[in-house]
């Protein structure tokens, strides 16, 4: 529900008209939709760089930002709900407006976004952050078994890490846990395989009879495939059994139907296959799946002044989808829509970079990690040759290193 003195404070802004560039202290107007790592940074970052020179409003369904990055962490015990989410009063501090509610719709023509009770907001930029959707048609059963908590993909934070959380502690010892992973691209890589590891570390303390299958339907790891398979082999054998080539086509029951084989387990974690959130669609060019940019704005290719950041966007080569690489681009976004509104050149040789960890169990974690710069002749992001790289093995030190990353990354984000 949006509250009515933020709507209204929000509405007298869209009512108040584009203000001109240098006609009054105001640059303008910039809306950013969700509030992720993508949008929140977008906000922090248009204030911190723009000051009192921008309205920026933040538009964000939830109350509180739920952190997906060490949300497999909860799944397994290992934190609680509470340790990764944050409020939005750093943002506000920073002059941030921020406006709960849903947006329902964008007119890129009429520079307005929707909210769900009709209420139109203007602006003379719009960020859009509104993460992934998940493509439920190609799978029969598994919106109704996703609706009923039949099966849970836990893969946007929150309720679902809860509910995670909730049905392997209920399940009985000798029990089976069925966790697929759905056809790249989807968001963050090594996600499915952290969590793997996690869940079967929990399971080998507190459920030591029972097992973990893992039905993937890429053909390998997607992510740090030689060290998650050491892992498997050194830390999870007899508990986790990975099956790649597994491609889930139906959910009818309590069975998940598998191109080869019928599973039936007393906990599924089903990931369903993803594309930009339903938000971005509009702007969907590849595939209508995910959102083209033009690397130097962020903006969208079928949209002048719609700008979008985070896993909805079509990633480079090499780019995966992450809460880091979606605070970089926001930080790229809200620097070249500051210039955009000054009139000025935006920075041509754009830099963004990433780095994800993974746990192998609650103690150890490894790290990936790549730098990418605008190429002018493909007008893409390209990774930089040397840059970057990848742990030797997991280590106790990368689990103190991943921890004092995610730390630092909501700090950035959010303005802690
Ligand atoms: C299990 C797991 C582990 C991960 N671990 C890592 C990690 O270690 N490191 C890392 O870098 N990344 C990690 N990621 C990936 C990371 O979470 C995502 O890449 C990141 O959240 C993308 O940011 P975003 O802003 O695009 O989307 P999100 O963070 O999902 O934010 C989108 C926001 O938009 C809001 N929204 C959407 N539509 C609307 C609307 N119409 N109206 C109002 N609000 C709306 C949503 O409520 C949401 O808050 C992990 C992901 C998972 C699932």
């Amino acid at each position: 529900m949006i509250a009515r003195r933020e709507l209204l404070a929000a509405g007298s802004l869209a009512l108040a008209g584009c203000a001109a560039p240098g006609r009054s202290a105001s640059l303008g107007r910039v809306v950013v939709v969700g509030g992720g790592f993508g949008g929140a940074t977008a906000a922090r970052y248009l204030k911190l760089w723009g000051g009192a020179a921008v309205d920026v409003t933040l538009i964000e369904r939830h109350d509180t930002f739920v952190s997906c990055p060490m949300s497999n962490l909860v799944i397994a015990g290992e934190r609680s709900l509470d340790q990764i989410s944050h409020g939005y009063a750093g943002l506000q501090a920073q002059g941030v407006k921020r406006l709960r509610g849903e947006v329902r719709a964008v007119d890129a023509a009429g520079k307005t976004v929707r909210m769900a009770d009709g209420a139109r907001i203007g602006w003379d930029r719009l960020i859009l952050a509104p993460g992934i959707g998940f493509m439920l048609d190609g799978v029969p059963g598994l919106a109704g078994a996703l609706d009923s908590g039949r099966a849970v993909h836990a893969w946007q934070a929150g309720a679902q890490t809860s509910l995670l959380r909730r049905q392997l502690e209920a399940m009985p010892d000798g029990g089976v846990v069925l966790m697929s992973i759905p056809r790249a691209p989807y968001r963050c890589p090594p996600g499915p395989y952290e969590r793997a590891c996690l869940i079967a570390s929990w399971l080998r303390r507190a459920k030591p009879r029972a097992k973990l299958l893992v039905l993937d339907a890429n053909p390998e790891v997607q992510s740090k495939k030689a060290l998650f398979e050491r892992a498997f082999a050194q830390h999870h054998a007899g508990v986790l059994e990975y099956r790649p080539n597994a491609e889930l086509k139906e959910v009818a029951g309590d069975v998940a139907r598998f191109e080869f084989e019928d599973v039936k387990a007393d906990v599924r974690n089903l990931i369903p296959p993803q594309r930009a959130g339903d938000l971005a669609r509009d702007f969907a060019n590849v595939n209508g799946r995910w959102v083209g940019v033009d690397w130097l704005t962020m903006q969208a290719q079928a949209a002048a002044g719609v700008h979008v950041v985070g896993d909805a966007v079509l990633s480079a080569s090499g780019m995966p989808k992450s809460g880091h690489l979606a605070n970089q681009q926001a930080k790229l976004a809200a620097a070249a829509v500051l210039q955009l509104l000054k009139g000025k050149p935006v920075n041509p040789a754009p830099v963004v970079m990433n780095t994800c960890y993974s746990f192998v169990t609650p103690g150890e974690a490894m790290h990936v990690a790549s730098v990418h710069q605008y190429d002018a002749a493909e007008r893409t992001m390209k990774a930089v040759p040397g840059s970057g790289g990848l742990s030797a093995a997991a280590s106790a030190a990368e689990a103190a290193y991943a921890l004092g990353w995610a730390e630092n990354i909501w700090a950035d984000s959010l303005a802690l």
